[in-house]
């Protein structure tokens, strides 16, 4: 058996190590994209950014970046934050739609596509030929 890949195995990911610590765990980009950056509930960002003080977090909480999920110490440490790379490259990330059950389920064969096209095929044939063109 050879060397195992060891080299590439992270795209500039600075901290791989501090990343992987179950104790750093922090957000996942489906939970912030479809929780904390729902459009239609805008009450999540607002209450994120105006946190309580809380003396265990850096920065008494008062400066937090939904994007990326993360507590910064002062105003400036989160606003040069914003214009890193590490941040741009989170929005490019979270522009991406997230992996949902819905996909998971669609990707097993038990997704809403296949519910309907049975019970269009059990309603009358020629409905369920309009599905399938369609
Ligand atoms: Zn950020």
């Amino acid at each position: 058996m050879g060397r195992l890949r060891r080299s590439r195995a992270h795209h500039a990911r600075r901290d791989v190590h501090r990343a992987a610590r179950t104790r750093a765990r922090t957000r996942d980009l489906d939970q912030i994209q479809l929780i904390d950056l729902d459009p239609k509930v805008c009450v999540h960002r607002a209450a994120l950014e105006a946190q309580p003080i809380d003396y265990d977090l850096p920065g008494l909480a008062q400066h937090y970046c939904v994007e990326c999920a993360k507590y910064y110490e002062t105003d400036n440490a989160l606003k040069s934050h914003w214009k890193s790379k590490v941040h741009k490259r989170r929005l490019k990330e979270l522009k991406e739609p997230a992996y949902t059950i819905e996909e998971s389920e669609r990707a097993a064969g038990l997704g809403r596509e296949n519910k309907r096209a049975t019970a269009a095929s059990s309603s009358t044939p020629s409905a369920a030929v309009d599905a399938i063109m369609s």
